[in-house]
């Protein structure tokens, strides 16, 4: 099995089976993120105490690329400070434009989204649900949007 392959299994499998989806009542900070071009609709839960994500959850629909994303993006982030999810977060833009190669480490199973660049529609699918966390850890009211 080449990583190629690893990789799709990986969106594959997160798609299918999709990681902490669903409400979460204790969310502290929550917002919404729509990418019209796809028609994904995204609903980010966080739960933050002292500065760190305690849980986060999803709500939503939306095409393979942006389940997978958002669910590896939850386990990613789970556990981590604001700062660390903001790195992360700069650091899979680095890998959805273009620039890998030296992130992989610290992207882990993040990288399987790494094929996405070569697509851009599809880079706003893997990309929505980062400025949707990020609107939630920066208290935005209104919904964003890739567009
Ligand atoms: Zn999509």
């Amino acid at each position: 099995m080449d990583l190629a392959d690893l990789y799709r299994d990986v969106i594959v499998d997160h798609n299918r089976r999709p990681r902490n989806r669903g409400p979460l009542p204790s969310a502290s900070h929550r917002a919404e993120g729509n990418n019209p071009l796809c028609g994904d609709r995204l609903r980010v839960y966080v739960d933050m105490k002292d500065d760190v994500i305690r849980d986060l959850r999803f709500e939503g629909t939306g095409c393979a690329i942006s389940t997978a994303s958002a669910s590896l993006m939850s386990e990613a982030v789970k556990g981590r400070s604001r700062a660390e999810a903001t790195a992360l977060f700069a650091a899979v833009h680095r890998m959805l434009t273009g620039d890998v190669g030296a992130t992989d480490t610290e992207l882990g199973k993040l990288a399987a989204l790494g094929g996405v660049r070569e697509f851009p529609a599809r880079v706003k699918c893997a990309s929505l649900c980062w400025h949707t966390l990020n609107a939630a850890l920066a208290d935005v009211a209104r919904p964003v949007t890739t567009e």
